[in-house]
């Protein structure tokens, strides 16, 4: 299986395809999975593509889902080996999207066809949900994909997501949820005026401060069992002309909340709003929800995925629902219990960028052993 996997990420590396381009590495991979019987269908939007391909039919429905799109190189003569050359050095696979995720992708791929070979009557639907549009604006692949489905009455049951989630070792952490994530761009009005006339103006940098304080001080909740507390960062500010003696007509404070499933974001967008109106600030105030909280808990597919990171790398993963957001809170919306597992994350979007090939030899058999867990007849 591991030369299988090296054979197919190195092919998928020496495409450069910056996101949302796809140079190809989907055809590869549907040529591939069309030869062993799987349905392909073609979801394109805008300038992504995306593939969704099956094999079997009926319950239950397990998608691995990843992207071929991979983010800039940056100062090309920084990287030691070409980084769209797929050079193998100690043991190591270099070049972008080697570990985020063209290396994972491959594993996933080939574990699905081997297993597929294997069982060729196995229960169920074994799903690839690929995308070219991950690392950029998101807009056009997995969630488009996700809502095609839906329209349909298309189900997901189980999501397995390739991203890198291991730390220091492969197989110490397993992505069992998200985070939730919502920004608020906020204007607060007061009135424009010279500084030495503060009677006739109304200072919102001034007004706001005792807001600001409560807004960045209050406790949303402790977090609970798998997750860390909501927490808000004001991540922009801004008021004032640039001249010293003018007062600011307005004062614009951006900031973003990481939540856990203690909140919801209504709750968040109420309680934003009593304090506004406690405060007694004339404002305006928009929303942007990327994506909600999700947690798949303890349920069979995380068990499924424990055992088989157990077997292989012989460590027990720790749960974990930390760092950003990733197209499984697009899948999540159908209910889905999701589980990311991947290789390590240490050199993801850097220069060099490079992962071990041993490690995507054994991400495979963890996600051949997760088939093998949930779809054997
Ligand atoms: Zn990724």
């Amino acid at each position: 299986m591991k030369n299988n996997i090296i054979n197919l990420a190195q092919d998928l590396i020496r495409r450069p395809s910056i996101s949302p381009a796809d140079q190809g590495c989907q055809q590869v991979i549907a040529d591939r999975l069309q030869q062993l019987g799987f349905t392909l269908e073609w979801l394109p939007f805008g300038d992504t593509l995306n593939l969704w391909a099956k094999h079997g039919s009926g319950h239950p429905v397990i998608a691995f889902a990843g992207h071929t799109d991979v983010v800039p190189v940056g100062d090309e003569t920084q990287w030691t080996y070409p980084p769209f050359e797929a050079r193998i050095v100690d043991n190591m696979l270099y070049g972008r999207g080697a570990a985020d995720m063209k290396g994972s992708l491959s594993a996933l791929v080939v574990a699905a066809e081997e297993f597929v070979k294997a069982n060729p009557n196995h229960v169920g639907t074994i799903a690839l949900l690929i995308t070219s549009d991950e690392e950029a604006a998101a807009k056009d692949g997995t969630v488009k994909v996700v809502e095609t489905l839906m329209a349909r009455g298309e189900p997901i049951h189980y999501c397995v997501v390739g991203e890198p989630s291991s730390g220091k070792v492969l197989g110490d952490v397993i992505k069992n949820g998200r985070r939730g994530s919502i920004t608020g761009d906020l204007y607060i009005e007061g009135v424009q005026g010279h500084v030495a006339y503060p009677h006739l103006a109304e200072n919102p940098v001034h007004t706001a401060l005792n807001f600001l304080t409560e807004l960045t001080t209050y406790q949303w909740d402790n977090g609970n069992e798998f997750f860390l507390p909501t927490s808000l960062q004001i991540a922009n500010i801004k008021a004032g002309t640039g001249s010293n003696n003018v007062i600011p007509g307005e004062l614009y404070v951006q900031f973003n909340l990481r939540y856990c499933t203690s909140v919801t974001d209504d709750i968040i967008k109420n309680k934003v709003a009593e304090m506004l109106a406690k405060h007694q600030l004339k404002h305006r105030i928009s929303w942007n929800l990327s994506g909600k909280p999700f947690l798949a808990g303890n349920g069979q597919l995380v068990k499924a995925a424990v055992q088989a990171v157990e077997n292989v790398t012989k460590f027990t993963p720790r749960l974990d629902t930390s760092g950003g957001t990733s197209d499984g809170r697009f899948i999540a919306l159908m209910g889905a219990e999701i589980v990311e597992f991947g290789p390590l994350n240490a050199t993801i979007h850097k220069v060099n960028e490079c992962v071990n090939v041993d490690d995507l030899g054994k991400c495979g058999e963890v996600y051949y052993q997760i088939l093998e867990y949930l779809l054997k007849s």
